[in-house]
């Protein structure tokens, strides 16, 4: 048994309302609050995640254009330069991951 914060009423170790003056009790009150804490830290966590995996994100789209869509630009000049060809499957890759404008341009160019 413990005693009311505020009236010294005995009452119940687990109760969260005095009986006799109805003031609630710390040491339960205590409890959700930590639980607030808690859920708080979590999403400081998840954030801290999220924002790692954003830098990570981000990191990877900048290498994209240097990995595959300058390459294929470099390569369509050069092409064009020396008045080869371009594969469909260039020109398609073109539209879907470099520049959809000029995959459509390639793809209308009738070239012999
Ligand atoms: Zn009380």
């Amino acid at each position: 048994m413990k005693y009311c914060s505020k009236c010294g009423e005995q009452i119940e170790d687990n109760a969260k309302f005095c009986p006799n003056c109805g003031s609630a009790q710390e040491g339960v009150v205590e409890v959700p609050q930590n639980q607030q804490q808690a859920k708080a830290a979590d999403m400081k966590t998840i954030a801290k995640v999220f924002m790692v995996l954003g830098c990570i994100l981000s990191a990877f789209y900048f290498l994209i254009p240097l990995c595959w869509t300058v390459p294929m630009t470099v390569c369509y000049f050069q092409n064009v330069k020396q008045h080869r060809p371009v594969s469909v499957t260039f020109k398609v890759c073109t539209l879907l991951f470099v520049s959809l404008i000029a995959g459509i341009l390639m793809l209308c160019d009738k070239e012999d």
